[in-house]
């Protein structure tokens, strides 16, 4: 008898755990509910605008949900148009691949100031995610700090300070795009609590940071060490010397008349944001890094800007009828099984750290998991989901209506822009005729 398997979530490990259970031979169907009209999650609403070869990797989601056993269900939100709960008691087996969608607070007196804008928010406005097409980001300051030193902070420092003509080819919406033109946006402080051996950036996207058109990149020698010490891997010291060669070449490069600049800015532990009812500045305890670890040193230096964008990593949310674990913002699990029945993949499984592919033994772990698990299946499955959601009025959006909104986005793209995507849950469904 064929299993039923619903997937929570259509991003990345969502997908990859689709992918698994198809690879595997599985005798099963497999729906794929997601809250937004669109699928593909963080490579959607994520991954930077001008990053379009990273998210090329939808064409293969896509391949996927085509697959006569995959369906896609759009638009239909776990915990009000079907509780957890009710889901399992149609499927043999749930897959929740939700993600860490909120930014961890800074937990800095100052935080709630108008002006601080958390990675998650700012990411998914540039990125035209429903949840924050009206955040309406103000951009009239010269300066803006962002806090932390992983690729979420480079690549928001990133399409601040690029060009025009280097978003051109990029799906930044022409919302957003406007805003950013209009900003006086000059200088933006990457700042790090640790030092340059510590940043978790790649090199790939640091190395990108020098090769801007309009931005030199801002670098003290004197931060820089000689060599990397410390206990690690040979493949993270090899990693961690490309890194320190990248900044030693900015330290040595020119400003060339560029008009703006990004500030590698380490050894900077943010205490407090400063200003009335909106940021004016933040200020910084200057650290030095003994054993891997920051150490304060008594020493406050501060930052005057009008904008403070924490890029310090994400954390997944409580869901009904699931256990989490709060610290952790995880839900706990062995090897992606919550317990038979349930199983976890991606970002809610293992916390929010990873690139695309991290998420591909996920998938196969869950899967795996599920096929031990499953026996002979025996739950209705998708007829009784598509009953379940008649009787609540809910009109899934279908992979066939993703295809139509994705066609009118090209449709829409400026030249040389792969899309002008839709922004709102309204005006996607409108492209249905909804
Ligand atoms: P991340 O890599 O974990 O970086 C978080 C940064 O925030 C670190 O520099 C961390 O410093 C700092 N931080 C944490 N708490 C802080 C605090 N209270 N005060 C000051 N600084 C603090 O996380 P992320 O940048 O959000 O990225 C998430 C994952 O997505 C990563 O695995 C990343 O590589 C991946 N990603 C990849 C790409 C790409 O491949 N292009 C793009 C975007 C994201 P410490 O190191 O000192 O903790």
């Amino acid at each position: 008898m064929s299993i039923s398997v619903a997937i929570v979530g259509s991003g990345p490990s969502g997908f990859y755990t689709a992918a698994a259970l198809l690879e595997l031979g599985a005798d099963c169907t497999i729906d794929i509910i997601e809250r937004l009209p669109t699928p593909y999650g963080l490579i959607r609403g994520g991954v930077a605008p001008d990053h379009q070869t990273t998210k090329r990797v939808m064409r293969a989601y896509e391949r996927t949900a085509l697959h006569s056993k995959v369906r896609y269900y759009g638009n239909v939100e776990l915990g009000k148009d079907i509780a957890l709960g009710e889901l399992r008691a149609l499927y043999d087996a749930v897959v929740l691949s939700v993600g860490a969608p909120f930014d961890r607070p800074l937990g800095i007196p100052g935080e709630d100031k108008h002006g601080v804008i958390g990675s998650a928010a700012f990411v998914g406005w540039y990125n035209g995610h429903p949840d924050f097409r009206d955040l309406d980001p103000d951009l009239a300051t010269k300066a803006v700090v962002v806090i932390g030193n992983g690729n979420v902070a480079i690549d928001i420092a990133r399409v601040l300070v690029k060009s025009k003509a280097e978003m051109a080819a990029t799906d930044l919406p022409g919302y957003a795009e406007a805003a950013i033109r209009a900003s006086p946006i000059a200088d933006v402080y990457m700042a790090g609590r640790r030092g340059p051996i510590e940043a978790k950036f790649t090199n790939v996207e640091l190395r990108e940071m020098g090769e801007l058109e309009d931005c030199h990149p801002v670098v003290e020698a004197a931060q820089l060490p000689d060599t990397v010490t410390g206990e690690m891997s040979d493949r993270d010291r090899r990693l961690r010397e490309k890194n320190m060669a990248s900044m030693r070449e900015f330290a040595a490069q020119s400003p060339a008349g560029k008009s703006k600049r990004v500030h590698f800015t380490f050894f900077a532990k943010p205490v407090e944001i400063l200003g009335g009812g909106r940021v004016e500045g933040i200020r910084f305890e200057r650290t030095k890094v003994t054993d891997g670890r920051a150490v304060d040193t008594g020493e406050f230096f501060e930052i005057a800007c009008g904008l403070v964008l924490p890029a310090i990593g994400y954390q997944g949310a409580a869901l009904e009828g699931a256990p989490f674990d709060a610290r952790g913002g995880v839900i706990p699990n062995a090897r992606g099984r919550v317990e038979p029945g349930l199983y976890v993949a991606g970002w809610i499984k293992r916390g929010p750290t990873g690139v695309i592919g991290t998420n591909k033994p996920d998938g196969d772990e869950a899967a795996e998991a599920i096929l031990a698990d499953a026996g002979a299946g025996g739950k209705p499955g998708r007829s009784a989901l598509d009953a379940h959601l008649a009787s609540r009025n809910v009109v899934p959006v279908s992979f066939a209506d993703w295809k139509t909104i994705e066609a009118a986005e090209i449709a829409a793209a400026a030249p040389g822009a792969p899309r002008e995507k839709f922004c709102r849950v309204r005006d996607l469904l409108a492209v249905l005729g909804r």
